[in-house]
């Protein structure tokens, strides 16, 4: 019997696996494993406390004997708890999030030896880590990097059986400076955009306000599937997604998934995955089905940027390993299904003071409308100025088969604001002539005490923008499922705060210049950014054909391959931007392009490789049995003297001979394809002859192969056939 129907009979016979709940009450347990503000208030002096929340609130060096200190409470908690090992978790450019454990223990001289962990071991470890991707900047520069805790993140014990390591998020850093992973840059776009975002506020609306944090929450979606389906389908193991696949008669058509009840073997692991979420102090809140048949979604409440990203990077990871216990597998990938509806992972991002008072929500105050059309205004205004490199951000192999495909935000990089607002800005532009008037009467004539203040319920949704308001934040919606949304909102929180910093100068500028009152000056900046960045608003459908006409016209780019998209970065806007902001030195952006390059070469290589091992090793061999059975039963009607070859026998073999001869041609093309790719010195060369290579070989393929999928008598085939993975 081969795999796929092993797997089919195990599949069928599965019941949903038990949760032990700890408690009905998630306050109970929420948090347990977490090292949070709490524990530490609770286990260090008060004194090293307010030092420690001063690191964590300003951003202020720790100093040694604090650190000492934090990592002796830590270790005890965590020892305490269970733990016996310690690791600096990070998230290297490559991959999701990479660890190494150490023990605890060090064995002693004479005696028994004893559980340590310094302060030293806490800020700073060395790791053994010259595997990690570095672009180059290792073998350039030095050779070795170093990961450092970062106190704003708190750590965490992560639980695999029985054995408990205590998890320590860091940022991981070359000894030449160099950033290595993507929470560095993450953490410098924060500050960055608190500084600017500070500026602004303090210095024009509110002087109360101290700080600005990024907040956001990921709405992550993904396909569960059946464990041992999953491990037969050789290409969902390799490469993520199925490489081959005939579309099922019932699609997703009739939605009835999207609207059904969870069944019972979902639940369960959706319960038992919130629980350990909850105990490591992530706030999922919401779960439902998705579009696609086995599709489904979790969403936590938003936190500060930086906690939401290494959550949603935590999340991904106890996804798999609580899956595993209820006998499924999460694919994370963006398109793992042709034909059926995609992942994405929506970032919804805003600003929020230290006064509490969210940037990018509408208020009953006049005052304080301005101050948000001024956020409002100037967030639109950077994805205009930066829209390719908002595309470059969300650049990637998996992504590249979503972008622009069935039921998925476009390549095009456009942003959906609403009727509502849509009209706010509208009358803030055309009301050209101003008369002064005093207090309140001002705002009344510029229409901004009109924006109601909760939008939330009555903003209209448009799920084919890839950037959307959505009342009180904006969406950015074309993140890959399985992406690290670092990257994403290192790039927002740089183009936006950079903006910032043009707009309070311009607005400076024209208060000294003309003396012009504030409020004036800053609407007449805001009604250029209006006119400017016009292009990149759009309210209709985005997955239209018409729209990718209408953005061609107005020259937003479309990019639909992650070769090209990256070179973004590396423009001289892009260079200027990552400069003047200090995320990226020119060092960090070549060596990130070309790490990002080289991982979409290798993706594609393998999927090509998977694909041409499916079809010789798999497909090729089920097919000619299924042939040559056929062939038997002709060579009998031919025995007894019967027309052979006016038989559907006699078409089919036939058929099947012509798509088998497609095949076998064309995956030996396509090694030769890879054989001379392989040959081109230069990364970003070598990546655009893969992506052809993707292009051309892949859908062709394919549909050879997917013929013979619907041609072949379904005992013969060796594939779980997309009816059975997914219904
Ligand atoms: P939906 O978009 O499905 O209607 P919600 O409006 O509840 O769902 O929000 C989706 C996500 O947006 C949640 O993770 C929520 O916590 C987050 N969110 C809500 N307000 C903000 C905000 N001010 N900043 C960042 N994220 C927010
Ligand atoms: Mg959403």
């Amino acid at each position: 019997m081969n795999l796929r129907f092993k797997a089919l009979e195990l599949a069928l016979e599965r019941k949903p696996v038990p949760v032990n709940l700890v408690s009905t009450k998630i306050s109970d347990y929420f948090g347990e494993n977490v090292f949070d503000k709490e524990t530490m208030r609770a286990t260090l002096s008060s004194d090293i406390f307010e030092q420690l929340m001063q690191t964590i609130e300003k951003g202020s060096k720790i100093e040694a004997h604090v650190a000492e200190s934090v990592a002796s409470s830590m270790k005890s908690w965590a020892i305490a708890k269970g733990a016996t090992h310690y690791t600096h978790w990070f998230q290297p450019l490559t991959g999701a999030t990479a660890e190494k454990h150490d023990s605890f223990f060090e064995p002693g001289g004479s005696g028994r030896g004893l559980e340590r962990f310094k302060g030293s071991a806490l800020v700073q470890q060395e790791p053994d880590a010259s595997s990690f991707p570095s672009g180059g900047i290792r073998n350039t520069f030095e050779a070795r990097g170093y990961t450092a805790w970062d106190p704003t993140s708190p750590a965490f014990i992560m639980e695999n059986g029985s054995a408990k390591t205590l998890c320590i998020p860091t940022v991981f850093v070359a000894y030449t400076g160099e950033a290595l992973d993507n929470k560095t840059p993450l953490l410098k776009s924060l500050a960055f955009i608190d500084r600017a975002a500070t500026a602004v506020v303090q210095d024009l609306f509110d002087r109360n306000v101290t700080h600005v944090k990024a907040s956001l929450g990921i709405e992550q979606e993904y396909f569960l599937i059946d464990r041992a389906i999953y491990k037969s389908r050789p290409d969902l193991v390799a490469a993520g997604r199925t490489v081959f696949g005939h579309a099922p008669a019932k699609g997703q058509q009739l939605d009835d998934h999207y609207f059904g009840s969870i069944p019972t073997r979902v639940h369960n692991f959706m319960v038992d995955f919130e629980l350990e979420a909850h105990r490591l102090g992530i706030p999922i809140r919401t779960r439902h089905n998705e579009v696609a048949p086995k599709q489904f979604e979790c969403a936590p409440m938003f936190e500060e940027a930086n906690l939401a990203v290494d959550h949603n990077q935590l999340l991904m990871d106890l996804m798999e390993k609580v899956a595993e216990r209820h006998n499924f597998k999460v694919l994370l990938h963006e398109k793992p299904f042709a034909n059926v509806n995609g992942s994405g992972k929506h970032n919804n991002w805003s600003l929020i003071t230290s006064t509490g008072r969210n940037l990018l929500g509408p208020s009953s105050k006049a005052k304080e409308n301005l101050q948000f059309l001024t956020f409002f205004v100037n967030t639109i205004r950077a994805v205009y100025e930066h829209n390719g490199l908002l595309r470059a951000s969300i650049a990637s192999d998996s992504n590249d088969y979503r972008l622009g495909a069935n039921e998925a935000p476009p390549a095009i990089v456009s942003a959906f604001i609403g009727s509502q607002m849509t009209k706010v800005l509208d009358e803030l532009e055309k009301n050209a002539t101003i008369e002064i008037e005093k207090g309140d009467n001002m705002y009344m004539k510029l229409g901004i005490n009109k924006i109601p203040p909760i939008l939330l319920d009555n903003t209209d949704r448009n799920r084919t923008s890839p950037f959307a308001f959505t009342g009180n934040k904006f969406e950015f919606r074309a993140v890959g499922s399985s992406a690290n949304s670092a990257t994403a909102m290192t790039a927002l929180n740089t183009m936006v705060g950079q903006q910032l910093l043009r707009f309070k100068e311009e607005v400076d500028q024209l208060i000294a210049e003309d003396e012009e009152k504030k409020e004036l000056a800053i609407i007449k900046v805001l009604r250029r950014y209006i006119q400017e960045s016009k292009a990149v608003r759009f309210e209709g459908n985005g997955y239209s054909e018409e729209w990718v006409k209408e953005a061609e016209r107005r020259g937003l780019p479309n990019i639909k391959n992650t070769p090209e998209a990256l070179d973004e970065y590396l423009t001289k806007k892009s260079r200027d931007l990552f400069a003047e902001a200090g995320i990226f030195t020119e060092v960090e952006l070549e060596a990130r392009h070309e790490i990002n390059l080289e991982s979409y070469i290798m993706k594609v290589q393998i999927e090509s490789r998977t694909m041409g091992d499916l079809a010789l090793n798999h497909i090729i061999p089920a097919t000619l049995r299924y042939q040559h059975e056929l062939i038997e039963g002709l060579n009998g009607l031919k025995n007894i003297g019967l027309d052979h070859e006016n038989t559907v026998a006699f078409e089919t073999v036939t058929d099947i001979n012509r798509h088998l001869k497609v095949v076998k041609t064309k995956v030996h093309e396509m090694i030769e394809a890879r054989k001379k790719a392989n040959k081109i010195e230069d990364t970003r060369e070598r990546a655009i002859m893969y992506k052809d290579i993707k292009e051309t070989f892949f859908p062709e393929i394919r549909y050879h192969v997917d013929k013979l999928e619907f041609l072949v008598g379904d005992t013969f085939w060796p594939l779980a056939k997309y009816r059975e993975i997914l219904f």
